[in-house]
C-alpha cells in the first residue's frame, strides 16, 4: 500500500558501521538516538549487532518498546509525572533541575535501583541546561549527596534552539566546569557528552577537544549529513528513508486559480504566480503526514503544493501515467513526521 516509506536497513547499518569507526578512532563512546525512527526495533536490531554503548531517545515510549541489552538513555528533560516510568525504563538520563532530580532519587529508592544521570549544561544555545555562568556547585553538592542518583558526568547540547556551532570557544566552557567539578568534589566525571550531530565536522577535522568522550548522534545516521553546515559525511548514505506515493490525478490545468482568491485549507492568504498551462499530477499524501518543503524528489518534477491529503506537483517534460509511484527523499522534519504518521505504511527492506 501506498504512501510507504521504504528503509534500508543495510544502508543505515553502512552509516552505523561508519560513525563506530569514526567515534572508536576517537576515544568517544556513541549514544545512537532512534527518536527520528521511533525506536522502530528493526532498526535498533540493527544497533543491537554493534559495539555501541547506548541507544537514546526522547520519548519513554520509544524507549520502553525497545529491546536490547543496551544502556537506555532518555534525552528530553523528564516531566516531573513521569519520573515512576522514567526510572522503570532507562538507565541514564539527561537532567538540568534539581527538583527533578530528587524526586527521581527518591523513585530509584522504590525501586531498589541507581539511576544514573548527565547533568546538561547551557553553554549559550538556550535550550537544556544549567547556564554555564550560574553558581552550578552548589546543586553539584546536592545531586552527590543523594544515595540513589548517580552523577555519571556532564553534557551540553548544541545547534539546537540557538544554532550554536561547536567550537573550540564553546567547548571550552565545558572545560572550565569539568574541570571546576572534578577539583571542588575530587572525583573524575565518567562522562562528558559533547552534543549532536552537529559536532560530526569538528570530530572529522580532529579538532574536538580530548576531554570530550561521548556523542548523542541521531541524524547523521539516517541523512548521512553533519548538522552544523549541512553537509554530508563521506562513505555516509543520504537515502536510507524514501518516501514514495502514488499518482491519482493528472491533468493538464491552469497554474493561477480561477476566481476570487481568499485563503487555502490551513487559513493561509493563497500567493499564487501565472506560469501558464501546467501537466499537474496529485498524489495521495499530504500534510497530515508530511510538509511539502521536507521533500526532494527524485524525479525532475516541482512540487507546487499541498492540502491535508493530497501533493500536487508540475511533472514539467516527465511522461507519468496514472498509478504511477512518485519517490522522495527526505529532510529530518520529514522522516519524523512519516514515522509518526499511521497513514503511511513502513517497509523495511533488508
Ligand atoms: C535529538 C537529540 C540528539 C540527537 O541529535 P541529532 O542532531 O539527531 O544527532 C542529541 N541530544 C539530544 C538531547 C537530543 O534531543
Amino acid at each position: 500500500m501506498y504512501p510507504k516509506l521504504v528503509i534500508d536497513l543495510k544502508k543505515y547499518a553502512n552509516n552505523l558501521k561508519k560513525m563506530i569507526e569514526i567515534t572508536n578512532l576517537n576515544n568517544i563512546s556513541l549514544a545512537v538516538v532512534s527518536k527520528v525512527f521511533l525506536g522502530a526495533q528493526p532498526l535498533i536490531a540493527i544497533i543491537n549487532e554493534t559495539s555501541v554503548s547506548y541507544i537514546a531517545d526522547s520519548n519513554l515510549s520509544n524507549l520502553r518498546n525497545i529491546e536490547t541489552t543496551k544502556e537506555k538513555i532518555f534525552l528530553r528533560i523528564a516531566q516531573l509525572n513521569e519520573i515512576k516510568e522514567l526510572v522503570e525504563t532507562a538507565d541514564i538520563s539527561l537532567q538540568s533541575e534539581l527538583l527533578t532530580i530528587k524526586k527521581i532519587d527518591l523513585e530509584a529508592q522504590e525501586h531498589n535501583k541507581i539511576h544514573k544521570i548527565i547533568l546538561m549544561f547551557d553553554l549559550g544555545d538556550l535550550r537544556e541546561g544549567i547556564y554555564y555562568k550560574d553558581d552550578y556547585l552548589k546543586v553539584i553538592e546536592e545531586i552527590l549527596a543523594l544515595k540513589n542518583v548517580k552523577l555519571l558526568g556532564i553534557g551540553t547540547n548544541l545547534t539546537c534552539y540557538g544554532g550554536i556551532i561547536p567550537s573550540l570557544e564553546i567547548y571550552g566552557r565545558l572545560k572550565v566546569i569539568k574541570d571546576l567539578i572534578e577539583k571542588e568534589f575530587k572525583l573524575n566525571l565518567e562522562v562528558i557528552s559533547g552534543g549532536n550531530s552537529s559536532s560530526i565536522s569538528l570530530l572529522k577535522g580532529g579538532k574536538l577537544p580530548k576531554f570530550i568522550n561521548n556523542l548523542r548522534i541521531g541524524e547523521a545516521l539516517v541523512l548521512g549529513r553533519e548538522t552544523a553546515f549541512g553537509k554530508r559525511i563521506k562513505g555516509f548514505y543520504d537515502d536510507v528513508f524514501l518516501l514514495k506515493a502514488s499518482i491519482v490525478e493528472i491533468k493538464i490545468k491552469p497554474s493561477f486559480p480561477e476566481g476570487e482568491t481568499g485563503m487555502d485549507a490551513f487559513g493561509k492568504k493563497v500567493k499564487i504566480q501565472d506560469r501558464g498551462l501546467q501537466k499537474r499530477a496529485i498524489l495521495a499524501i499530504g500534510r497530515q503526514s508530511i510538509s511539502k518543503d521536507d521533500l526532494i524528489p527524485l524525479a525532475k518534477i516541482e512540487i507546487i503544493g499541498a492540502s491535508s491529503d493530497h501533493l500536487i506537483v508540475d511533472l514539467k517534460e516527465e511522461n507519468y501515467q496514472m498509478g504511477d509511484i512518485l519517490t522522495f527523499k527526505l529532510k529530518y522534519g520529514g522522516i519524523l513526521s512519516l514515522m509518526t504518521s499511521p497513514y503511511v505504511e513502513k517497509n523495511y527492506e533488508k
